[in-house]
């Protein structure tokens, strides 16, 4: 196993309770089509990022290595799995008019599913504190039977459930603040009541679902929160509605891990959508989470990049992230605020506050 510039790892064997893991392999920057947003840089742009802010080396690196056929059959069927693969071999194409392979990509997927799953069980296990799987290609679109988004596998999703299959724990939470649905990682864990899934995005956007009423199916309805957000939602919408809504759906569940679908294309300069973060709404968003960790469950919490497509944005943003993680303060914000007044959220944080039966 070797790190990105060819030096030797630290084997994850020698983790620290203490310690941030990252998951990294330079075959995720191989996955890639001319023109297309969901492009190699984006993840160069993270590395860059930490080397520059002196993290890179801080972080102690899970190797990434392939899942395997029983790992991915835990949420994709082996026919899809055969589809991908097959794609693949004869050299890439389109799985969906949005989602791309190259003759690299199903190499990069199953060891970014592999990683994220040993990334986030070392983190489960209490042998890393916690963690941040820089990967490609995303996942939350990936639905069970169907390749979406430029999703190919659902990273997280399958990670989820190799903790749950371990055994090791009864509840986990799924944080999504990605601008856009997490429709695949809801359609694999909508009927699951063990599975906490609560997304913010943008709505109407796409891939079109998340509305507030989703609620999930038989048993698994309390598990499941969309909070659908109009174009405009900045910083205080989020403050708003994390304190009133996602913390206290959190503190009600009581997960015993919190992963987190990381995308930071809901900053204002994000070509692909309309929110208004800032990257010190980011920084609010990933201490808050990593807080909550703290506060329910050790700590134990794993965040998985999905989309951002500003490459100043994305980088400023998943180091800052890791600071937060690191339990750092000195955090980067160049590109400010929205200058834009944000809607009126009250009537949606008293309907979501209704329907998840929320007192105040
Ligand atoms: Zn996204």
């Amino acid at each position: 196993m070797q790190s990105r510039d060819g030096g030797p790892v630290t084997p994850l064997g020698n983790g620290s309770r203490t310690a941030t893991g990252c998951v990294y392999d330079p075959v995720f920057l191989r996955h890639s089509l001319l023109g297309h947003p969901e492009r190699p840089e984006r993840l160069s742009a993270v590395v860059v990022a930490l080397e520059e802010a002196g993290l890179w080396h801080l972080l102690q690196q899970v190797p990434a290595r392939p899942a395997t056929t029983e790992e991915l059959t835990s949420v994709h069927p082996v026919s899809y799995i055969e589809r991908v693969k097959a794609l693949g071999r004869a050299g890439g194409g389109h799985l969906d008019p949005d989602t791309y392979m190259n003759r690299h990509s199903y190499a990069a997927a199953v060891r970014a599913a592999g990683g994220l799953i040993d990334l986030t069980l070392a983190v489960s296990a209490g042998q890393l504190q916690n963690g941040f799987g820089l990967v490609r290609p995303p996942g939350h679109h990936a639905m069970r039977t169907q390749p979406m988004g430029f999703c190919i596998f659902n990273n997280l999703a399958l990670a989820a459930r190799a903790v749950q299959r371990r055994g090791d724990l009864e509840r986990l939470a799924i944080v999504d603040f990605d601008v856009h649905h997490g429709n695949g990682t809801q359609d694999v864990f909508a009927a699951d009541p063990m599975i906490l899934y609560i997304s913010t995005h943008q709505y109407p956007h796409f891939p079109g679902t998340g509305r507030l009423d989703e609620c999930g199916a038989g048993e698994g309805a309390a598990a499941l929160v969309n909070l659908p957000l109009p174009a405009g939602v900045g910083d205080a919408g989020f403050r708003a509605l994390y304190s009133e809504i996602v913390l206290p759906v959190l503190e009600r569940f009581q997960p015993q891990l919190i992963l987190v679908s990381a995308g930071y294309d809901g900053h204002w300069a994000d070509p692909l959508a309309g929110l208004s973060l800032s990257l010190a709404g980011y920084v609010w968003l990933s201490r808050i989470l990593t807080e909550s960790a703290e506060r329910l469950c050790e700590g134990k919490i794993v965040f998985t990049l999905e989309g951002g497509y500003d490459l100043e944005v994305l980088g400023a943003g998943v180091a800052n992230s890791i600071k937060v993680m690191l339990g750092r303060s000195d955090f980067s914000d160049p590109l400010g605020e929205a200058r834009q007044r944000e809607p009126d959220l009250t009537p949606l944080i008293a309907a979501a506050k209704q329907l998840h039966r929320l007192s105040g």
